[in-house]
């Protein structure tokens, strides 16, 4: 026996080894056993300087890296959508049953970090974080500290497949105990800090695993549903989510998740959910995706955890319509690996309604990312004392208006307010000022008096000076022009954003984009209340609410001033050229030359609308392989078809 030979049969014995040991949890051979093995392996290894692709060695991960490199996935990795109530998941049901006949599958959803593994010609090749499902980081050296998956598999193809990095409860109690001086806040951060680490060696000292759910990309004979992904990944030997449930109908999905919330409590990983996600491929393709999520699967999310503590004080604050919601301080206490000072209540009747005094016990519920809301109170003490309801805004002194549970400030002045009212004009989903934070904000109306959105367009470098000349602590030359041009950038702005932005009461993203297809500001201005009414978002309260909005003389100044500063909010028009032109463009089927997405932006980049629904609308349909009920509707419809051929020379 050559030497290689010798280390080829050495790399399998082990690696057979650590998939009972890591994978199976069933280890054949004790651990000195093993180490004999590994330690011959690794001295053939120094002698001949080879290692094989296979050689268990690999797995140390390396010296510390400089940062990471950036990489694009060969297919998106969508998140999913979010399903809270019983409802919400009965009409993802009702949604997939008009796409076709379908079965579904049920898994645990996992709180830790995903990461996407490609293997090319049966050989691992690297790792990433999902990153924002285009691009990721490449955590591959700190992925191969990881034992639960197989460097080589038996797929000559290229993959990619999907899993989640965690840190089981047991194993961060256990490094906790070990680390007293630096321990670890909870099992999600601990398992994203541990694969997003620069240094592998600390990855590995936390020793977070991978649980493999589901297949990315196959290049070959790409699997048609997730019981079959799920088949492929055990043949493979990926460590994969124990539980897994095939379900014939959304009764039988019920009951699965009924089991689920009651056995999560006693898993050894930090879990919030349940995945639901419709079995066939087919049906898959025909529901296709928005923009961030995939149609056919969805998240059952459970309720969050609760906990007891006490209330040591409530503050108020004030928002941009002068409501003031009430901010209770608490005594510490840990919720879901977090520790919380504070809680929230909605309003002064929510604190009265939930009987919240200070010095009550109260019980908290963590919602998602935000503050923690009080729940209620459980008992007080001799010392609790009702909350007193204040009687002037305690930020300007104002009276205050009382409006069914609500306090208000009635002054519109009111420094609060307006720092709230900016914060909301400058947000993500308005005009989206990049870097310019309800602190910057703050500064700028103490000093600079910025009250009015079209303050903001007025400002110049030296706005940022104190009065011997020097910037504002903590600006400098660099953050200055990066706010200046955020300023300038937003100037151009969708009109649905900018009548969002303005903060009037009653409209929300989506009333804005209702709104927003009259064309221009002056349009929805000069609507009338049944025209307002008419309106599919917009109910009565809203529409008197836009009408005083337009009326107010201030108002109407204001934008015109905002107007005159250069701010021009435009409808996105549809290129008018281009041969989709004038088509709204139906896909259906897989296509074996691009992924979905593609097509999509493609044909959107020469002038077409991609629906996602066979409608009278429709004029095109693009059918690739194993396309369903779409095609039949455009069939029966009398709509044009193409295949993939005739869409690939309409491209071009
Ligand atoms: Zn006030």
């Amino acid at each position: 026996m050559t030497e290689t030979e010798r280390m080829r049969a050495l790399c399998e014995t082990l690696n057979k080894w650590a998939y009972e040991y890591y994978v199976l949890d069933d280890p054949s051979v004790p651990d000195r056993e093993y180490d004999r093995l590994y330690d011959e392996l690794r001295e053939l290894e120094r002698e001949t300087g080879i290692t094989l692709p296979e050689s268990p060695t690999r797995r140390v991960g390396g010296d510390p890296i400089k940062g990471f490199e950036r990489h694009t996935h060969i297919a998106r990795l969508y998140s999913l959508d979010k399903a809270v109530t019983e409802d919400e998941l009965s009409a993802f049901f009702t949604r997939v049953k008009k796409a076709g006949e379908a079965t579904y599958t049920v898994e645990y959803k996992y709180d830790g970090l995903t990461v996407c593994l490609t293997y090319e010609g049966g050989a691992f090749v690297r790792a990433t974080t999902r990153g924002n499902g285009v691009e990721g980081e490449d955590v591959t050296a700190q992925a191969l500290t990881v034992p639960s998956f197989p460097l080589t598999i038996s797929y000559p193809g290229t993959l990619e497949v999907r899993g989640e990095a965690v840190i089981r409860l047991s194993v961060l109690e256990k490094y906790n105990a070990e680390h007293p001086e630096e321990p670890l806040k909870n099992a999600r951060n601990a398992a994203a800090g541990a694969i997003r680490n620069l240094d592998p060696k600390v990855t590995r000292a936390r020793h977070p695993e991978i649980l493999f759910y589901d297949v990315n990309y196959m290049s070959e004979s790409p699997v048609s549903s997730q019981t079959e992904a799920r088949e492929f990944l055990k043949r493979e030997g990926f460590k994969l989510f124990p539980y897994f449930k095939h379900c014939k109908s959304p009764e039988e999905v019920f009951a699965c998740i009924d089991e689920i919330e009651v056995e999560r409590r006693k898993l050894d990983v930090l879990t919030d959910g349940a995945v639901v996600k419709v079995n066939e491929e087919g049906v898959r393709s025909d529901m296709g995706a928005t923009d961030k999520f995939p149609r056919w699967a969805i998240a059952y999310k459970f309720e969050a955890e609760e906990a007891e503590t006490t209330v040591e004080n409530v503050l108020w604050q004030v928002g941009r319509t002068g409501k003031l919601t009430p901010l209770a301080e608490v005594s510490p206490v840990e919720l879901a690996g977090a520790t919380v000072r504070r809680a929230t209540l909605n309003n002064y009747g929510d604190l009265t309604r939930k009987d919240v005094k200070l010095r009550s016990r109260v019980l908290i519920r963590r919602s998602n990312e935000v503050i923690p809301e009080i729940l209620g109170a459980v008992s007080h003490v001799e010392g609790s004392v009702p909350v007193e309801k204040p009687q002037v805004c305690p930020y300007c002194g104002s009276p205050i208006r009382e409006v069914g549970a609500n306090l208000f400030c009635v002054n519109r002045a009111c420094p609060p307010r307006i720092v709230q009212r900016l914060t909301h004009y400058c947000s993500k989903n308005a005009a989206d000022v990049e870097g310019m934070s309800e602190a910057t904000l703050q500064i700028l109306l103490e000093k600079r008096g910025v009250k009015q959105f079209s303050d903001l367009y007025t400002l110049t470098k030296d706005s940022f000076r104190e009065e011997d000349g020097t910037f504002f602590e903590g600006f400098g030359e660099k953050k200055i022009a990066n706010l200046l041009s955020a300023l300038e950038k937003s100037k151009k702005i969708p009109l649905d954003r900018f009548l969002y932005a303005l903060g009037v009461e009653g409209i929300g993203r989506v009333a804005a984009r209702d709104l927003a297809a009259f064309g221009s500001v002056e349009a929805v201005k000069n609507l009338t209340f049944e025209e307002l009414v008419a309106i599919e978002n917009v109910g009565e309260i809203t529409a008197r609410s836009i009408l005083a909005y337009f009326a107010d003389e201030e108002n109407a100044a204001e934008l015109t001033r905002l107007l005159a500063l250069g701010v021009e909010p435009f409808v996105k028009a549809h290129a008018a050229e281009g041969r989709f032109a004038g088509e709204t463009v139906v896909l259906t089927g897989t296509l074996a030359s691009m992924p979905r997405p593609e097509a999509q932006k493609r044909i959107e980049a020469l002038g077409g609308v991609v629906g996602s629904a066979v409608t009278q609308k429709t004029t095109l349909v693009v059918a690739g392989e194993k396309a369903g009920s779409k095609l039949e509707k455009a069939k029966k419809l009398g709509i044009r078809v193409i295949g993939e051929e005739e869409f690939l020379a309409m491209l071009g």
